[in-house]
């Protein structure tokens, strides 16, 4: 039987990295059921990093993560894991005051955001329909997340240094003998000192499967769609466009747009699949806010937005069992907080203080402590 310090069970982003950053201190051997890593919420989400838009605690998170992912370690990934691409914020007929209110807190903030008027707003996004706009902003500190290059470079330098990253490996249960966790997979028993649950929309089953006490971590299905964009619109140079309470956001996908209806319905940990009502409702919002005619959806798609009861990650040794230790309940910005949430899970793991980073924006070890449900 194969031993190691800390066995992580999921193969997404929270997973493996953590694995990265754990790696150089600990042996660690990461179990991922599914045939490749990010086969989820991980290879499903929008890809986007925003500095603003989440509750105060995560957006500390995303301010402590901004400088990995913009200036990672030398050689860790080939191309820039963070694209500039701007966002646009805008309101209907109505919600004017509202748009008007963000955008002066965004300006207290010190943010470089810039009002615009029809001539600008059409400028910026040619699709949309200055009918529809009735007050928008532009705010620069929006980025795509290259998030296959992110994962891949966790991945790849987590087994230079030593990771075991095990795919086709289902978790079937595991439990404490002799001071170790005994680990049931699919094709082995392990031994390993510590249990990591980053198992996403899965971790209360793998918490019970482990006879560890839910955490209440509820996934959410989220919808995503493509259409074509007209010819003669670049969509390397379009924004992102967010409704300003969150109805529906915009971004270019692959030349095309994408778009969702920021559907939030609980369900149960699958292989979700998109609802025709909410492929509908994508459509809808496209053909309301711009000047495009939707006559196909060239792509849709679901994927699990996993959150805790308070919709803060949970992060640290569960109380009715220290050996068991979560890193789960990262919602819509598991992705983009992963530089600090996963170097937060390896500090406490290791009994290191808690990183620069993190510690700067005034962070501290128990600040997602699961410890605070119970
Ligand atoms: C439509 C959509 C848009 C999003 N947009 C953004 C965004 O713009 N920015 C952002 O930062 N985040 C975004 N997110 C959220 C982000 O995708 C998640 O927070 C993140 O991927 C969670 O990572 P994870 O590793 O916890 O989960 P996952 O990627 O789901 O990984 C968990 C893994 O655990 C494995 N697992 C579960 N049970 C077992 C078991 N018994 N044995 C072995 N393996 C198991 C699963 O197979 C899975 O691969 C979005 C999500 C969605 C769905």
């Amino acid at each position: 039987m194969q031993t190691f310090d800390i066995a992580i069970i999921g193969g997404g982003i929270a997973g493996i990295s953590l694995a990265y950053f754990l790696s150089p201190h600990r042996s660690v051997v990461v179990l991922e059921q599914e045939g490749a890593l990010g086969y989820h919420s991980t290879g499903r989400s929008a890809a986007e990093f925003t500095l603003r838009d989440n509750a105060p605690p995560v957006n500390a998170l995303a301010r402590a993560s901004h400088a990995f992912l913009t200036a990672p370690p030398e050689g860790f990934a080939a191309v820039p894991l963070l694209i500039p691409r701007g966002s646009i914020l805008l309101g209907t007929h109505g919600k004017e005051a509202l748009v008007r209110r963000r955008f002066a807190e965004a300006q207290a903030l010190g943010a470089a955001v810039e009002w615009l008027e029809e001539a600008a707003l059409t400028a910026r996004a040619p699709i949309l329909d200055p009918a529809y706009c009735a007050a928008a902003y532009f705010d620069p500190d929006y980025w795509d997340i290259d998030v296959d290059a992110l994962l891949q470079a966790y991945a790849r330098h987590a087994r230079r240094q030593g990771a075991r990253i095990l795919e086709g490996r289902a978790f079937a249960g595991a439990r404490r003998a002799g001071g170790t966790w005994l680990v049931e997979t699919n094709a082995e028993t392990i031994a390993a000192g510590v249990l990591v649950n980053a198992a996403g929309g899965w971790a209360d089953a793998v918490a019970a499967l482990s006879g560890v006490a839910p955490a209440g971590i509820v996934p959410h299905r989220r919808t995503a769609i493509t259409v074509d964009l007209p010819e003669g619109i670049d969509a390397g140079r379009l924004p992102e466009i967010n409704e300003i309470e969150d109805t529906f956001y915009f971004k270019p996908e692959g030349g095309r747009l994408l778009a969702s209806p920021a559907d939030e319905t609980p369900c149960e940990p699958a292989d979700v699949q998109p609802e025709e009502i909410d492929i509908a409702y994508a459509a809808h919002h496209v053909e309301e806010a711009t000047t495009l005619g939707v006559r196909r959806v060239f792509r849709s798609w679901a994927g699990m937005r996993s959150f805790s009861p308070d919709r803060l990650p949970v992060v640290g040794p569960a109380p009715d069992e220290p050996s068991f230790f979560w890193l789960a309940g990262q919602g819509g910005y598991g992705i983009l907080t992963s530089p600090a949430l996963g170097s937060l899970a390896a500090a406490l793991l290791t009994g290191s203080p808690v990183p620069e980073p993190l510690a700067r924006e005034g962070i501290a070890a128990t600040a997602f402590s699961p410890a605070r449900f119970s």
